[in-house]
């Protein structure tokens, strides 16, 4: 039997559990770190080592790979007292999956140059129970190089993987990605809240979009969620908001200004306020029923 592959896993949340899960079944090493020590505990009875600084999850670690909420928590885990970076050991890889803006992706990679390491942005599509069934896809910018070294980690957690470019161009797919997905949830959301105003038969009038041409994957499902009020999140709406914002500041570096993505958070906004920013994305609709 051959060494295990050891691998950090920084960030236990509803995604990087999972991913975490799927590393241990597939037969890497894995220490894992999270904030909240409380969620490192099913992964410690799945086989885990639990590290109680993201340093100390690094330390020995031949890939380091992140998964949490945004640029200020990636920061955290990376730089933070106790970083992850103050203990890579130079020719490790890191693997930044949280959806994070461009900039800091690249200030990522020039910090991890200066200690001897590569690293890969390497944000996923796919929701909760993708991460837990292995299923995500990664999109990736880095070096060829890096992206081999790190192809046997990805495909046990995913079902393909993007290479998009250099380091950033993952970042930056995935906040186009999830700017689109974010308007189409705002746009099916307005469209159901119309349709209950109305005198229509609800599930009749909403089966001509999810059925016709509006019939995204993404508007099948969360309509299906709209219409049965479940908000358990998969995806938080907070992060939802966090990724349109993002992207509106990539556009407006490229001197362009995004306006259905501005009028789509203007919406969640108002749901945030009302307390929803830690359901699922998709209760945006209880800011248009109200
Ligand atoms: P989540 O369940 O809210 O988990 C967030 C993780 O980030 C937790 O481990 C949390 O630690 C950690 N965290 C937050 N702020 C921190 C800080 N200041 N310092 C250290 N750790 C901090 O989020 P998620 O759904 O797993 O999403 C993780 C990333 O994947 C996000 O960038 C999200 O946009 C992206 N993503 C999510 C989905 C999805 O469907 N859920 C899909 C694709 C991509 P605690 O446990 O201590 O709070």
């Amino acid at each position: 039997m051959g060494t295990k592959t050891p691998v950090a896993v920084l960030g236990l949340g509803l995604m990087g559990g999972g991913m975490a899960a799927q590393l241990i079944r597939k037969n890497f090493d894995v220490t894992v770190y999270n904030r909240t020590l409380q969620k490192t505990h099913a992964l410690r009875d799945l086989g885990a080592k639990v590290a109680p600084t993201p340093a100390e999850a690094a330390s020995g670690a031949e890939f380091i790979l992140s998964m949490v909420a945004d640029d200020d928590a990636a920061r955290s885990v990376w730089l933070g007292d106790n970083g992850a970076l103050s203990a890579v050991a130079p020719g490790s890889l890191l693997i930044e999956c949280s959806t994070i803006s461009g900039a800091w992706a690249r200030e990522l990679a020039q910090l991890a140059k200066a200690r001897g390491c590569e690293m890969l942005d390497a944000p996923v599509t796919g929701t909760k129970p993708h991460a837990a069934a292995g299923e995500l896809l990664f999109l990736v910018g880095g070096s060829d190089a890096a992206l081999d070294r790190a192809r046997p980690v990805l495909s046990a957690m995913g079902r393909g993987i993007v290479h998009l470019g250099p380091v950033g161009s993952g970042a930056l797919v995935k906040l186009i990605n999830n700017f689109v997905a974010g308007v189409q949830a705002v746009a099916i959301g307005e469209a159901i809240a119309l349709i209950e105003r109305s005198d229509l038969d609800s599930a009749k009038a909403l089966s001509v979009l999810t059925e016709g041409a509006p019939g995204s994957p993404l508007v099948k499902l969360i309509s299906k969620r709209m219409m049965t009020r479940d908000f358990e999140p998969n995806f938080a709406l907070k992060l939802m908001m966090k990724d349109v914002h993002y992207a509106i500041e990539e556009a407006r570096s490229c001197s362009m200004s995004l306006e259905t993505a501005m009028a789509a958070a203007r919406v969640m906004h108002k749901a945030s306020e009302a307390g929803l920013g830690e359901k699922d994305f998709s209760a945006v609709i209880e800011a248009l029923r109200r």
